[in-house]
């Protein structure tokens, strides 16, 4: 097995990779930094919990230290964007860690924070700038910060920034920074709207892969509870109340829903929290600290403010609702058995959501298990909607949690990924129609919130 220390990172990084008690690197890691150390532009596929943050942010620091000299006014040295707030804080957290004992400055930007101060910190330059596109893009308008000496350039979490509706964001930003450039992009899905972004971002890439796309992650135990949606919430109590000592995180469709079942789970005396688009970033990372510490035990999330975010010791994601978009339940289950633990992930099945389960057994290739309640008859995998439909190229059979490095574009599979109506998710978090909704419920007055 490889060490830390034979992949070419300089004694500062390695003295924090110790200080932080990461013993091997993760394949993600053994793989890429080589590459990134190398200068190689890169495209990981990889999922949250597989450390990838340090497989692009260990080498990223090493390389400013190489040639370190102060960033001018208002300009940054490496961008790295995310998704969402919650992710840009995890990174700059975990970046933090790594530049400890060094001089190079990280700094973020997101929405939902004081412009005025974000302004202030960009004003001398920035080493290592992590931000969300949508901020980042209104600084740059105010000519707060400057992008064109930008020699790096991370995207994590890409699929997740289309889902957001980030796309032109991104098509901007991409012409904004500096050339010649190193890109990393990293993703945990591939659909079709990756591929073109990472045509468009990256310069001859290698292509890093682990763990099979779309699949769910090694060690998470799945299962399906049939059961109508009224009856919901008292099977969700009597799970958790069989459990009061473990972490659990659990997954509502809309912000309004998380709310109401939070609200309905501290009535009945279990100790929940929610995080969401209707809190303020501060409440939201105060229910993240409190989880993590393991102040409340349950916390009721929506995808978009859930994403990326590590927590260890997450024993069980219930999927209280299905998501829309059969990817976000990869990204959900990916919550549990992070750092080889073990995990389990529950999903709640109304007969309205069987056509949502037939596409996340399609997009994994893995039967769920039936835990309780009855399948529709005549049973909800239909011969189009088979576990491993998409598989048909033997993709299926290859083992899981294999890295696999090659030339970017030289995998004839990635074409037959889902596609996904950037902004759907958004919407559906938001309580809003998706278009076939919209067409549904034409004679209805409002849309009603999960
Ligand atoms: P990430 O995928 O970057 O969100 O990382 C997931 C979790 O794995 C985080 O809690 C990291 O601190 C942890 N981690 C990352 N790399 C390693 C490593 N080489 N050994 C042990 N834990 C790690």
């Amino acid at each position: 097995m490889i060490r830390f220390d034979e992949l070419g990172l300089n004694p500062s990084v390695l003295k924090s990779v110790a200080a932080l008690g990461f013993e091997t690197p993760t394949p993600i890691q053994a793989e890429a930094i080589p590459h990134v150390l190398s200068g190689r532009d890169l495209m990981g596929l990889a999922q949250t919990g597989t450390g990838k943050t340090a497989a692009f942010g260990l080498p990223l620091v090493h390389k400013l230290m190489e040639d370190h000299s102060r960033p001018r006014p208002r300009e940054v040295s490496a961008l790295i964007l995310a998704p969402t707030r919650e992710l840009v804080n995890q990174i700059a957290s975990n970046l933090s860690d790594y530049v400890r004992g060094t001089r190079i400055s990280v700094e973020i930007v997101v929405g939902g924070a004081s412009i005025g101060n974000q302004i202030r910190r960009l004003k001398h330059g920035t080493d290592i700038l992590v931000a969300t596109p949508g901020r980042l893009l209104d600084l740059v308008e105010r000519r707060a910060v400057d992008l064109k000496s930008a020699r790096f350039l991370v995207l994590d979490e890409a699929d997740q920034m289309l889902d957001l509706g980030f796309i032109h964001a991104l098509r901007r930003i991409s012409k904004l920074v500096g050339t010649p450039r190193q890109t990393l992009l990293f993703s945990a899905t591939m659909p079709k709207e990756i591929e073109e972004l990472s045509r468009a971002y990256l310069s001859d890439p290698v292509q890093v892969e682990v763990a099979q796309r779309g699949r769910a992650a090694d060690k998470v135990a799945q299962s399906v509870h049939f059961v109508s949606k009224a009856d919901k919430p008292s099977l969700l109590k009597e799970c958790l109340g069989e459990r009061p000592d473990d972490l659990s995180l659990v997954f509502s469709r809309t912000k309004h829903g998380a709310e109401k079942l939070m609200k309905a789970l501290v009535k009945e005396g279990f100790s929940a929290g929610s995080i969401h688009g209707n809190k303020s970033q501060s409440q939201r990372e105060r229910a993240i600290r409190a989880f993590r510490q393991g102040d409340i035990r349950i916390l009721v999330a929506t995808d978009v403010a859930a994403r990326g975010i590590d927590i260890p010791g997450v024993s069980h994601v219930y999927n209280f609702d299905l998501p829309e978009v059969p990817e976000s339940y990869v990204h959900r289950i990916g919550r549990t058995a992070r750092a080889g633990a073990e995990g389990e992930a529950v999903a709640f099945c109304s007969p309205e959501e069987f056509k949502l389960l037939r596409g996340i057994e399609k997009l994994t290739g893995i039967p769920i298990r039936i835990a309780s309640g009855e399948a529709p008859a005549g049973g909800y995998r239909s011969s189009a909607g088979k576990p491993g439909g998409r598989s048909g190229n033997g993709q299926r059979n290859k083992s899981r949690g294999s890295v696999h490095a090659n030339a970017a574009g030289g995998r004839g599979d990635a074409k037959k990924t889902h596609r996904q109506d950037p902004g759907r998710q958004q919407r559906s978090e938001q309580g809003q129609p998706s278009s076939g909704q919209r067409r549904r419920s034409r004679s209805r007055r409002s849309y009603e919130a999960a």
